[in-house]
């Protein structure tokens, strides 16, 4: 799909906006939870909505049931480093995707995860050439 022919379409349906922005949240680890790596089935957010965290891609991570449930209100950061699957690379990933650096958060994903792929390539593509331009 063209970059053009998406914001049109966008435009012309909020709720295919949405559901767009969720998958592509999901694609970015391979529909994996950020925290702990198991199958992401649903959007954290890391600042959670009651402290003021905004439902935009930089503070929406893929997470499993488990781990937003068990998170529930409290800030991503602090309550991931309590956890036993506990990993750096991860927090790092986290506070990049927290900054807005997805490209950096995916690379650090992949460290701690060898086995993940990352199925949104052409993100991947874009920013690259963006950054060449
Ligand atoms: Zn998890």
């Amino acid at each position: 799909m063209h970059i053009n022919d998406a914001v049109f379409l966008e435009d012309l349906c909020p709720k295919f906006r949405l559901r767009q922005w969720r998958k592509s949240i999901h694609k970015f680890t391979g529909k994996s939870c950020i925290y702990c790596g198991k199958p992401s089935e649903s959007i954290d957010h890391v600042i959670p909505q009651s402290q003021g965290g905004l439902s935009i891609t930089e503070n929406c991570v893929p997470a499993c049931l488990s781990c937003n449930g068990d998170k529930s209100d409290e800030n991503a950061l602090y309550w991931y480093r309590r956890q036993k699957f506990y990993d750096p690379r991860r927090a790092m990933a986290i506070r990049a995707w927290l900054e807005g650096d997805l490209r950096l958060a995916i690379r650090l994903l992949q460290w701690a995860n060898p086995n993940f792929k990352v199925k949104n390539k052409n993100y991947l593509k874009d920013e690259s050439e963006y950054k060449a331009a």
